[in-house]
């Protein structure tokens, strides 16, 4: 029996925020894009895990140092001037629907994408340094060998990328634990005339909430009523005001290798957030309200780092370190949610307050036609932190794409054979941020 072939120029796997922003910028480089996700909906963690924060995307100076495809999902934090980051006060937040309709429009605007939804990869065929085909695996259909001119792993967990034989680290390095799982949950129809500060879209709001309800968690946990080992209620209010997303629950252990292990953790999450609920029920202004939704995936924090060419450091976070190959850059803290369950650990970005990441750290090292599209790009736990933020991972899927189009154009057989420069200078050209020279790039 013959196994049907399709072959596009970039082929991406994942379709989160990092594999959508790569598609789209190799398809405004007019090349022919596959976006293959293996969930029934595009979105990833930020859509089916409800997330809800914009996480910083601003130097200390208040400079954008995130200004690319970041901006067209979230314009609603960029404004005209300076967007809701500038009124100190409001918690900048997105509603996972909104973005999910933001994604499929985007998408839809450009004709060399195709996506293909419920169809997995299980399998990579590799010569030597590089990819031949990968096997694409649908619900009850026949397999599809799928070739292309580069492969992007957009998967996160770098599930392409293992699959192709690269290396890689997992957790953190003294015992391998990774950041704490949690299933998310939306809350509606309280009354905010019963809280202390009413006003929750704001910070001083959201933070005083956090505290009223802490006292009743506390209370649960002190009656054995919850296996929750946070030691207090993280949750950020909705753009209207109307919603809380509530991010607080932590299951400490899961491998998200293991899809067995990802199972039990959404079990053990999903039991977190029943139990949770209850408390925040004990609270006056929360007699009446009632649940949403409780996330369909669970929020796996950490994954597989991908070992390239450059393994980004928490020194070079912290040190705001700049690099020649600088393709993209990130603004947000180190934030490690305790392995173990604790709380959530943040340190800021030293002066100016960004850092550059390197085109190395996005190429996996011993391979020549594949690009990190992800979180799982090459870096350290604690660097990983940092980055893993959609203001991080859209930048690395917009440089990631626009490197994988550039690769095409130049038929080149290397991915390292593409200068940072010239990535730089298409980069520049749609607007995102780039530090260090820029080579003029004519595409015919
Ligand atoms: C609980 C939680 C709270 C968070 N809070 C915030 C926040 O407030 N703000 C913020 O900016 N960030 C937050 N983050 C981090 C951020 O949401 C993620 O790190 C980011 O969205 C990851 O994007 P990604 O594109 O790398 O991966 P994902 O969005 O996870 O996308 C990867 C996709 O690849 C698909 N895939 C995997 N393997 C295959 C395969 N073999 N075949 C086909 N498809 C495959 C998956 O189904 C998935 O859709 C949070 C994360 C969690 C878990």
């Amino acid at each position: 029996m013959s196994v049907r072939e399709e072959k596009r120029d970039i082929v991406i796997v994942g379709a989160g925020v990092g594999g959508i922003c790569a598609a789209l910028a190799s398809a405004r480089l007019r090349r022919s894009v596959l976006l293959i996700e293996g969930m029934k909906e595009i979105g990833g963690t930020g859509v089916h895990s409800a997330v809800s924060l914009i996480c910083s995307f601003r130097d200390h100076n208040g400079r954008t140092i995130n200004n690319g495809i970041h901006r067209e999902l979230f314009p609603q934090a960029y404004g005209n001037g300076k967007g809701i980051f500038d009124t100190e006060e409001t918690v900048p937040t997105y509603d996972e629907k909104e973005l999910k309709e933001r994604y499929l429009s985007l998408l839809r605007a450009e004709p060399l994408i195709t996506v293909w939804t419920d169809h997995r990869v299980t399998g990579v065929m590799t010569d030597g340094e590089s990819i031949v085909r990968i096997t694409v695996e649908s619900g009850g259909g026949e397999p599809v060998s799928v070739s292309g001119g580069v492969y992007l792993d957009a998967t996160a967990d770098g599930n392409l990328s293992a699959m192709a034989g690269a290396s890689f680290q997992i957790g953190r390095e003294e015992d391998g634990k990774l950041q704490s799982a949690t299933v998310t949950f939306k809350m509606t129809g309280f009354d905010p005339s019963k809280l202390l500060n009413p006003r929750i879209a704001t910070w001083g709001g959201i933070r005083s909430l956090r505290q009223e309800l802490t006292v009743h968690f506390k209370q649960m946990k002190e009656e054995g009523g919850t296996r929750n080992p946070r030691p207090s209620v993280l949750c950020f209010p909705y753009p209207d005001g109307r919603g809380i997303l509530f991010n607080s629950t932590a299951v400490t252990n899961v491998d998200p290798t293991s899809p067995e292990s990802v199972a039990n953790g959404m079990k053990e999450g999903t039991e977190q957030a029943f139990q949770l609920i209850e408390a925040v029920k004990r609270h006056p202004a929360f007699a009446r309200s009632s649940v949403e939704f409780i996330a369909p995936k669970l929020g796996v924090r950490e994954g597989r780092r991908i070992v390239g060419d450059y393994v980004l450091t928490a020194e070079d976070c912290l040190g705001a370190r700049k690099f020649e190959d600088m393709v993209a850059a990130c603004a947000y803290s180190l934030d490690i949610h305790d392995p173990l369950g604790g709380g959530a650990t943040l340190v800021k970005i030293g002066a100016p307050g960004y850092y550059h990441i390197p085109y190395r750290s996005l190429i996996a090292k011993g391979l020549k036609n594949l690009l990190l599209s992800s979180r799982c790009i090459s870096g350290t736990h604690e660097a990983h932190s940092s980055y893993r933020v959609m203001s991080g991972v859209s930048a690395i899927g917009e440089a990631a794409g626009t490197a994988a189009a550039l690769a095409v154009w130049a038929k080149a057989d290397d991915v390292r054979h593409v200068p940072a420069s010239r990535i730089r200078y298409v980069l520049q050209a749609g607007g995102q941020f780039v530090e260090g020279d820029v080579e003029r790039v004519t595409l015919r």
